[in-house]
C-alpha cells in the first residue's frame, strides 16, 4: 500500500515531465501524414482515434537523436493506420499516464510495448498480439550485485503500472528489497547509474536493446515463465471495437507483405 503513495508523488512529476515531453513528441503526431489524412477525409466517419504512448521505451517508442519521436510501436501503427486509412494521433505521456489517459476517455487506444495479462483483460480488449517479451533485472555494469539474492537490504527501481514492477513486488519480501517507483525507464536507469538503485526492472527487449546502445547497464536475471507477455494495443472494453478490428487486418496485411518484418529489423537488426 505504501506503493501507492509513490506512485501519487509521482504522478504529479508525470504531469510535468509530459508537458516538457509533449514538445519533444510533436514529431509524434504528425505521424498521421497528409496522405494518410487525405485517405481518411474519404472516410465516412472522419475519425481521428487518440492513442496514447509511453515516452522513452526504446526500441518500441523513443525520441532519436534528430529529435524525431520513433520506434517499433510508432512504425507499426503507421503502417496499420496506412493499410486501412483511418487518422490518429499519437500522444506521448509514459506508460502510467496512457493507461490513466484511457481510463478517463482521453485517449481511445495505448500503443506502449503494452503486455496482455490476465487482470488488464479484465478492464482492456486487446488487439492481436505483435511482440512476445518477458522481464529482467538490471545491474550497473561490473556491480557486485549478481543476482536476486544479492538484493537483501537494498533499493531498487521499479517503473509504476507495469509488469516487470509486479515481478518485483512479487519477490521482494522473498529477498528482503525495497522499491524506489518512477515514471519512465530513463529516469529509472539514471537512478541505477548514479548509485541510488542497485537494480531496476525492466522489460527484457528494452533493456536488451539499451545495454546494445550502451547503456551502462547488464542484465543478471530474467523471469520468462509467469510475467512474459505478449504486446498488443489495448482499448477500454467493449469501445473502439472497429480500431480493434483495423489493426488486426492491418497487422495481418503487413507482416503478409513483409512490412512488419522490415519495422522490425530496422529497430532490432
Ligand atoms: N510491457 C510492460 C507493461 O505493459 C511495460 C510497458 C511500458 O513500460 N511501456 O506493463
Amino acid at each position: 500500500m505504501s506503493a501507492s503513495v509513490s506512485r501519487r508523488s509521482f504522478l504529479g512529476l508525470a504531469g510535468g515531465t509530459a508537458a516538457l515531453l509533449g514538445l519533444a513528441a510533436c514529431g509524434g503526431n504528425n505521424n498521421a501524414d497528409s496522405d494518410d489524412a487525405n485517405a481518411a477525409s474519404d472516410d465516412a466517419s472522419g475519425k481521428s482515434y487518440i492513442v496514447a504512448t509511453d515516452t522513452t521505451f526504446a526500441p518500441f517508442e523513443f525520441t532519436d537523436e534528430n529529435g524525431d519521436f520513433v520506434g517499433i510501436d510508432v512504425d507499426l501503427l503507421a503502417a496499420v493506420a496506412a493499410d486501412q486509412g483511418f487518422k490518429y494521433e499519437l500522444n506521448s505521456l509514459g506508460f502510467e499516464a496512457a493507461v490513466a489517459a484511457l481510463e478517463s476517455n482521453q485517449a481511445d487506444a495505448v500503443i506502449a510495448g503494452m503486455s496482455i495479462t490476465a487482470e488488464r483483460e479484465e478492464k482492456y480488449d486487446f488487439t492481436d498480439s505483435y511482440y512476445q517479451s518477458s522481464v529482467c533485472m538490471a545491474v550497473k555494469s561490473g556491480s557486485d550485485i549478481k543476482g536476486l539474492e544479492d538484493l537483501k537490504g537494498k533499493t531498487v527501481a521499479g517503473k509504476n503500472a507495469t509488469q516487470s514492477l509486479s515481478w518485483a513486488e512479487s519477490i521482494k519480501d522473498e529477498y528482503g528489497f525495497e522499491i524506489t517507483y518512477f515514471d519512465s525507464s530513463d529516469m529509472m536507469y539514471q537512478d541505477v547509474q548514479t548509485g541510488n538503485s542497485v537494480a531496476c526492472f525492466e522489460d527484457t527487449p528494452v533493456m536488451e536493446y539499451g545495454v546494445a546502445q550502451g547503456n551502462g547497464l547488464e542484465i543478471v536475471a530474467k523471469e520468462e515463465d509467469e510475467f512474459a507477455s505478449p504486446y498488443a494495443v489495448g482499448v477500454m472494453k467493449g469501445k473502439n471495437a472497429e480500431l480493434v478490428e483495423m489493426f488486426n487486418a492491418g497487422l495481418a496485411n503487413i507482416k503478409e507483405s513483409g512490412e512488419y518484418d522490415e519495422i522490425l529489423a530496422k529497430y532490432l537488426g
